[in-house]
């Protein structure tokens, strides 16, 4: 998993967690019992893979943070193409265990969010790119890694034949320098962790529902668990999920904390329903 930053190794890992975590251990219902079951066990995977992303995103503030890292452009996209670096597979990969799926439903998040908001009132300022823009940016780069493999998905969101020609140079690019940049940090071999990620659950309130899908399905326990075998943390960090008051996640360095909302996953389950209509 180490042998480079862990690109795919962290990705199929988590990707397993969330197979068996998925619906059917949250509502206790066999796979595909009835149409209706299989498409609340789709639903759910779309949240939960749109907050792997979210997830990876955030830790990449905490590594620029954590580590000093270099950021050359802007720290919003840096960000995403480090999530969309680890979550890009390596090929080989079956079916089961290819975490393309979630940079997938993670592209479809972006572009269902963006259909929320009118061409005028897209906010220019803000320091992420618009929705459209970020599901563009994994788009390329997931083309980039595979034309061949993804090439039907480039298609379907009509990325242009023009900008795909500089894809595959770009998620080269993007994967070298996560990897230079990451390197450094990165635990050898024989090397114990010195500081841990832990997990923590706030009062759910309204999200009971939120709450549960996301504790029972074990995902950020195995997102810490692989992060901290791999990264050499100068300090315990902790990702908290809780109910924030809006829709969100944070890397608040401050506190050490990644912080991942559980109004986030509402949100998740409205897109998805958004884009099923
Ligand atoms: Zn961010």
């Amino acid at each position: 998993m180490r042998k480079m930053l862990t690109n795919a190794g962290l990705a199929l890992c988590l990707w397993s967690g969330l197979a068996t975590g998925s619906a059917a251990a949250v509502h206790g219902v066999a796979p595909a019992q009835d149409a209706k079951a299989a498409e609340e066990e789709k639903r759910d995977e779309f949240i939960l893979g749109n907050i792997v992303f979210v997830l990876f995103h955030e830790f990449g503030h905490a590594l620029v943070s954590e580590f000093e890292l270099p950021v050359l452009g802007r720290e919003e996209d840096a960000v995403d193409r480090f999530a969309t670096f680890l979550l890009t597979p390596e090929g080989g990969e079956d079916e089961e265990s290819d975490p393309s799926t979630i940079l997938i439903d993670s592209m479809r998040g972006w572009f269902a969010a963006s259909e929320r908001t009118e061409l005028a009132e897209i906010e220019w300022w803000d320091e992420h790119g618009p929705d459209q823009q970020r599901a563009y940016q994994i788009a390329c780069l997931l083309y980039g890694a595979d034309p061949k493999k993804f090439g039907a998905m480039a298609d379907e969101v009509k990325l242009p034949e023009a900008r795909k020609e500089s894809c595959p140079s770009e998620a080269e690019s993007n994967s070298g320098s996560w990897i230079k940049v990451a390197k450094p940090h990165v635990l050898g071999d024989d090397e114990k962790p010195p500081k841990r990620i832990e997990v923590t659950y706030g009062p759910a309130g309204d999200y009971a529902l939120e709450r549960d899908l996301l504790k029972e399905s074990e995902l950020l326990e195995g997102v810490a668990a692989e992060l901290t075998k791999t990264f050499r943390l100068p300090r315990k960090l902790t990702i908290a999920a809780r109910k924030c008051g809006e829709p969100n996640a944070f890397w608040d360095s401050e506190a050490a904390e990644v912080q991942i909302c559980y109004e986030l996953l509402r949100e998740y389950r409205e897109l998805y329903d958004q884009q099923k209509r």
